[in-house]
């Protein structure tokens, strides 16, 4: 039997804004010591009442546009109520049964195609406390508690089941932690924990109609765990159902060194959680004008500049989708192609140049020192100086890489490096000739070779050349010297 996977994803994304949830303590918690960013309200004393974010409101009203969704006209609170020692009320203040958007859809690939995955509902609730949970010297367990996170603005991000692969799932989430960037809701850092994903698993017979049962996996804090789990997932259900097993609908958690789902709890559901109107809470009517003002401040989206890098640069597929991936590298690109004003077929070549650079070795810098562009020393203006350089073939493309290296590191404009360093290209036949000579002189063989019909010999030829010319002549330019010489040879 064929088995088909079935997964929907619930992302839950810290929002950006300056103060928490319900009260006016900072939001951002990431450097402040423990329990300081702290007040009566967050810390749940009795008596006290919540005040809505309004920011935090128009954030979610802003990723549901980004995502398609319908926005609520009337939005309302509610308790979940849970016993855990980080939730400082005993219930957290959430959404159930009006979220503020829903019934939308982002896109995902599908053999070949664009395929709508369906997204639930984003709704707003609040962060918990941290525990941790640690052991003293006589093996006794305790945890420390800090409860400045508690209260900050998280919204959840509820997808239908309509994805099939472990890599559907991680484009779907790529996707969303790319527009909320756009957005500027969120950091949407996974190992920040401002982005944090659960996976519904759930496998059925290919061809059936109906859902199987689905195990939740959590605790997941990269992009590769919750590929991985899902798959390990896939996996362990096909196997048990194949074995005439059932699967039990449960909590199970993503244990990173053995990469294994490990059984957590058993599903709790939502009668549960005692769900009810917050009372303390007035629900919120969002006007028509209001969605309206926000829709015509959203930025462009992902998808959107993609397809216009495609169709106003000329750009490939590949190389838009890579240089839209993360805002600030589409900002830097754009305004890099920008200092200059070009139009038609030199811009699409510069375009070309450009994105080329950016997407493999200024993305290499980049990864390994684990910033994004916009937090380094390269500025768009060096960035198209150095595309002038290697363009003109001022310098070779070894030493633009070189030279790039220098710029990331000080920040220096690429013609101060290429003089300091004393880098350029020999250009100019009268300048190349003498090595193309010494080389041709040096290597008899290689020569004799290419005279019998070797022709690969050239290659090694070039090979000599740059060696005396210490790198610094053009290799076109060599390989050019090079044939002629041997084609008069051959004569
Ligand atoms: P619950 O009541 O358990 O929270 P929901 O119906 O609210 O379940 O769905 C929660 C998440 O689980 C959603 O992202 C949804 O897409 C996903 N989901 C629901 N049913 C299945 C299933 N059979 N297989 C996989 N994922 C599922
Ligand atoms: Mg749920
Ligand atoms: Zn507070």
């Amino acid at each position: 039997m064929e088995w088909e996977p079935v997964i929907g994803l619930e992302v839950h994304a810290q929002l950006l804004t300056k103060s928490k949830m319900f009260c006016t303590c900072p939001a951002d918690y990431q450097d402040s010591s423990p329990n300081t960013t702290v007040c009566p309200v967050c810390l749940a004393m009795p008596g006290v009442l919540p005040v809505i974010n309004q920011q935090a409101v128009e954030f979610v009203i802003m990723t549901g546009l980004a995502l398609n969704c319908s926005i609520a006209e009337r939005s309302q609170f509610d308790r979940k109520s849970y016993s855990y020692p980080d939730l400082m009320k005993g219930y957290q203040i959430t959404q159930f049964e009006s979220p503020i958007s829903y019934d939308g859809w982002l896109t995902v690939e599908r053999d070949g195609v664009q395929q709508k995955v369906g997204v639930t509902r984003a709704h707003l609730e609040e962060d918990v406390a941290k525990l941790q949970h640690s052991r003293d010297g006589a093996g006794e367990g305790y945890a420390l508690m800090d409860v400045n996170r508690a209260g900050v603005p998280l919204m959840e991000v509820v997808g239908e089941p309509d994805l099939r692969t472990a890599d559907e799932a991680r484009e779907y989430m790529t996707k969303l932690r790319s527009i909320l960037r756009y957005i500027g809701v969120s950091t949407a850092d996974m190992d920040q924990g401002s982005f944090r994903c659960d996976a519904n698993v759930s496998v059925r017979p290919k061809g059936s109609t109906e859902y199987g049962t689905k195990v939740e996996v959590k605790n997941m804090n990269s992009f590769r765990s919750v590929h991985d789990s899902i798959e390990y997932e896939i996996d362990r259900q096909i196997k048990l159902l194949e074995s005439g097993g059932r699967v039990e609908q449960e909590t199970r958690g993503w244990d990173e060194n053995r990469e294994v789902t490990v059984s957590q709890r058993s599903k709790e559901y939502a009668n549960d959680y005692r769900y009810l109107p917050e009372p303390d809470l007035p629900p919120v009517f969002i006007s028509r004008e209001w969605v309206s003002d926000l829709q015509a401040k959203m930025p462009e989206l992902p998808d959107v500049r993609r397809e216009r890098f495609q169709s106003e640069y000329g750009l490939s597929e590949y190389d838009a989708s890579l240089l839209i991936a993360a805002k600030s590298t589409a900002d830097f690109f754009e305004d890099a192609l920008k200092t200059s004003s070009l139009e038609g077929d030199a811009l699409g070549k510069r375009a070309k140049s450009l994105a080329n650079l950016v997407n493999s070795e200024l993305a290499r810098l980049l990864n390994q020192s684990g910033i994004e562009v916009s937090e380094s020393k390269v500025a768009p203006k060096g960035m198209a100086e150095l595309v002038d350089l290697l363009d003109a073939r001022t310098i070779s493309s070894t030493q633009g890489k070189e030279v790039l290296e220098e710029m990331f590191n000080t920040g220096d404009s690429p013609v101060k490096v290429v003089e300091a360093k004393g880098l350029s290209q020999l250009t100019d036949s009268s300048a190349v000739m003498p090595a193309v000579e010494e080389a041709l002189a040096g290597n008899p063989q290689a020569v004799e070779d290419f005279l019998n019909g070797k022709e690969t010999a050239v290659k090694f030829l070039v090979g000599q050349v740059m060696k005396i010319s210490k790198g610094k002549a053009d290799p076109a330019l060599v390989n050019t010297l090079l044939e002629e010489q041997l084609l008069a040879k051959k004569s």
